[in-house]
C-alpha cells in the first residue's frame, strides 16, 4: 500500500486515520492508525509506509557495525558501539539484535511485537530523535523472527545471530 506524503489515506481504505507524527514525517515517512493483527497474534493500532514507497530513502542501521564501529563499553549488559557523544549521539546498542539508537524514535512497535520481550525502555534525555530509546536488554531471549526489523519505521533495527563482537 503506498500513500502520498502528507499523511493523506487512500480513498479506498476505510477507517485508516493518518499519524501526526512530526518527527516521522520529516524522515518522509507516513502513519495510519488501523488495528491489524500481527504473526504472533497481538494487535497493532498504527504502522507506518516505509520511505522508499513515499520519499527519499531514510539512513539505516548498518548491519556490518561490527566491522566498522568499535566497541566502546557495556549498559545494562548490553554492547556499546561508538561513536558515542552523549546526550546528542548514542551509537549502536546489542549484537545479535541491533538497535541503532540515533535512528531510534522511540516508535515502540519492537516492544509491542516482540513474541519474547527482549526490548525494554531506556530514557535517553537530550537526544535529538527521542528521549527514550528500545534497549534490547534481552537479546539472548531472541527466536530470529525479525518482527522487529520489518516494522521499525527508520530502519532502526538489525538482527542476525552470527555476528560476534
Ligand atoms: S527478531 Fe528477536 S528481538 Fe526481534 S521481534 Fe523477533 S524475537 Fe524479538
Amino acid at each position: 500500500m503506498c500513500l502520498p506524503l502528507g499523511g493523506q489515506s487512500s480513498p479506498e481504505i476505510e477507517g485508516v486515520v493518518p499519524v501526526s507524527s512530526a518527527s516521522a514525517h520529516e524522515r518522509g515517512h507516513v502513519g495510519v492508525h488501523q488495528p491489524i493483527a500481527t504473526a504472533c497474534g497481538k494487535m497493532r493500532t498504527h504502522f507506518y509506509v516505509r520511505a522508499s514507497c513515499v520519499g527519499p530513502l531514510t539512513m539505516a542501521i548498518d548491519p556490518q557495525f561490527n566491522e566498522n564501529r568499535e566497541k566502546v563499553g557495556e549498559e545494562n549488559g548490553v554492547s556499546v558501539w561508538g561513536p558515542v557523544d552523549e546526550p546528542e549521539q548514542l551509537g549502536i546498542r546489542g549484537t545479535h539484535v541491533a538497535v541503532d539508537y540515533d535512528l531510534c524514535i522511540a516508535d515502540g512497535a519492537c516492544l509491542e511485537d516482540c513474541p519474547v520481550d527482549v526490548f525494554e525502555w531506556v530514557d535517553t534525555p537530550g537526544h535529538p530523535e527521542s528521549e527514550q530509546k528500545a534497549e534490547p536488554t534481552h537479546e539472548a531471549q531472541c527466536i530470529d523472527c525479525m518482527l522487529c526489523v520489518d516494522v521499525c519505521p527508520v530502519d532502526a533495527i538489525d538482527v542476525d545471530a552470527s555476528r560476534s563482537e
